[in-house]
Formats: structure tokens, sequence, C-alpha cells
């Protein structure tokens, strides 16, 4: 069985995280989405409530799994048997970064490839920071995020 691992913030899941999910679906037979618990980065759902908020949106999907993990994120996908490492492209801008870090992730483990997919142009512009600012200022983000999401944003700032 080919498991991948799709990490990331995911402060909340939106639409663009989603797309990718169904698309590494497609591709591998199990796709476990882990919520990276980063102490220096400053969030505004627990971890809890995102593999909640996850949880919900992709009850749908089969083969999907919904996990965390600290420390580094080579360790925790070799622990947990995949081969591979999802990740989004969106735009050039996230290219450097990404490109560092699946070259290191490589260096540390040269067995776990990391795989970048584009979700539909549709989801290039979004991402968690911009939905956490709109929402933060009471306007809708409905057709961004799954219905769950806009429940626990509608409630994290009051407006529902
Ligand atoms: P991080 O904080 O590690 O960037 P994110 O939760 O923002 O984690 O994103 C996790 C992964 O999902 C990253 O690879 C990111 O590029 C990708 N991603 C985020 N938003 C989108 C989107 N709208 N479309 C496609 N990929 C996305």
């Amino acid at each position: 069985m080919r498991s991948v691992i799709y990490p990331g913030s995911f402060d909340p899941i939106t639409n663009g995280h989603l797309d990718v999910i169904v698309r590494a679906l497609a591709l591998f037979d199990q796709v476990i989405v882990a919520v990276g618990d980063n102490p220096e980065k400053e969030s505004l759902f627990t971890t809890d409530e995102k593999m909640a908020m996850i949880r919900t949106a992709t009850q749908d999907l089969a083969h999907v799994e919904v996990d965390h993990f600290s420390g580094l994120l080579v360790d925790n996908a070799r622990e947990k048997g995949a081969c591979a490492i999802i990740r989004g492209l969106r735009a050039l801008s996230d290219f450097e970064h990404e490109f560092q870090m699946a070259l290191m992730n490589r260096h540390m483990e040269p067995d776990i490839t990391t795989v970048f997919l584009m979700p539909h142009a549709r989801y290039t512009h979004l991402n968690s920071t911009i939905i956490r600012e709109v929402a933060s200022l009471g306007r809708d983000v409905s057709e961004f995020v799954p219905p769950i999401v806009n429940d626990y944003l509608k409630k994290k700032f009051g407006h529902g």
C-alpha cells in the first residue's frame, strides 16, 4: 500500500488544500493529512480544532487519515510508512522555500520523495492567512472553505 503524507499548518484547511488531497488520492492508496505542531508559529486554531475540521471536510473521501506531528517531517513520514510527501504549489513565490525543504528532506531521507501538486487555477490565490484575515473582518468566505470551517470561523470571530 502506497501512503503519502500531506503536511501543513492547515490553519484552517481551505478548498485549495482539499483540491490537493483529492488529486493525491488519485495517485496514492492512502493520504495522511498531518497537522504540524509548531510552537513557534502562532495559529488561530488549536491542533485539535484543525484536525476536527479536516476530519469533517474529508469525511466523504475514502482512504484519508488525519494526524498531527511535531519534530522532523521526514521522521514522521518514515514512522507512518509513507513513501512520499505531498506539497501544493500555487505560485512561483512558493517555489524557493519548497525547493529548499524538498532537497533537505531528500538529503535526510533519500527514499522519501516530495511530490508537488498544482491545485485547480481557481485556488491558486487561496491561502489560510487571507481567509483568516477576511473572516476576522466579518466577510463571508464560504466559497473558499468547507462548510465546517466556515462555522468554526464564524464562532471564532463571533459573527455566527
Ligand atoms: P505551511 O504553513 O506549511 O505552508 P499550509 O497549511 O499553508 O502549510 O499549506 C500546506 C501545503 O498546502 C503547502 O504545500 C501549501 O503550498 C499547500 N497549499 C496551501 N494552500 C493551497 C492552495 N490554495 N492550493 C494548493 N496548495 C495549497
